[in-house]
């Protein structure tokens, strides 16, 4: 039984002010869901207004940060390590498409991320999807195997088992209000992010870790994708941003 997860990619938006104010209403609006996991990826310099604004115990919502270095610490400026975000929160996407095109990330540099998520305690959302044109030359398999494996790399199965969120997101339907199908997407969760998984590390693992969707999720299309059986959650752009239409797509996970 895998829970489902809900997590909001707030981008570059809401600084510490906004941040906290769309937190509050999230917050209030979500008071007492259970059965499904929360979380909330703001900017960086949002992340402290949100972490000290937490119940010290048994809040629902968890937070994410949107990056991190591979180093600890050292001579990288605008940089923040992993290590500097573990007393802030729990989570990290990793390997986002618009880092992998609009800074170059490789899947080396993911990869070395990826350990240092991990080795700091905190829990990585690794995203992978493909391109347009590597969709229609057919290449989606060979695309999405290469991310997850050459992410992946030599990382145990220990280190993966529980903690590894991977989202599937195809490029092409991130912020363009073109959902892939839900049938699509879980077949590209299932017979290429599992069965890579299940090469990698045995199907008991391939099995637990969860797999998220992420691409132009809305209210209207989320039950479509959670009906889905190798779907298990959601990585929300545009939609979370407004607390109403998170908060139902939360509500729909439940
Ligand atoms: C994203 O960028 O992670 C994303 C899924 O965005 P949107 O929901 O806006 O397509």
């Amino acid at each position: 039984m895998r829970t489902p997860l809900i997590a909001a990619n707030w981008k570059m938006n809401l600084g510490p002010e906004g941040g906290l104010a769309l937190y509050r209403e999230v917050r209030r609006r979500l008071q007492g869901v259970r059965g499904v996991e929360i979380v909330l990826c703001p900017p960086f310099v949002t992340l402290p207004a949100l972490a000290a604004a937490r119940p010290a115990t048994r809040s629902n919502i968890a937070l994410g940060a949107q990056d991190c270095h591979w180093a600890s610490h050292g001579a990288y400026t605008g940089d923040v390590s992993a290590p500097m975000l573990r007393p802030l929160c729990e989570w990290v996407i990793i390997g986002h498409s618009e880092r992998r095109e609009g800074h170059g990330e490789s899947d080396a540099l993911i990869h070395k991320k990826l350990h240092a998520v991990l080795d700091a305690g905190l829990r990585p959302i690794l995203c992978v999807g493909e391109g347009r044109a590597a969709r229609e030359a057919g290449e989606t398999a060979s695309v999405i195997r290469g991310q997850l494996l050459d992410g992946l790399a030599d990382l145990p199965a220990a280190q993966v088992r529980e903690p590894l969120v991977v989202a599937y997101e195809p490029i092409w339907a991130i912020g363009s209000g073109q959902a892939a199908s839900a049938v699509e997407a879980n077949r590209v969760a299932g017979i290429i992010v599992r069965a890579a998984l299940s090469d990698h590390y045995g199907e008991q693992i391939a099995a637990q870790v969860r797999v998220l969707y992420g691409g132009s999720v809305t209210p209207a299309n989320i039950a479509d994708f959670l009906r889905q059986p190798d779907i298990d959650g959601a990585l929300v752009g545009g939609a979370s941003l407004d607390a109403a239409s998170f908060a139902a797509l939360v509500k729909a996970a439940q």
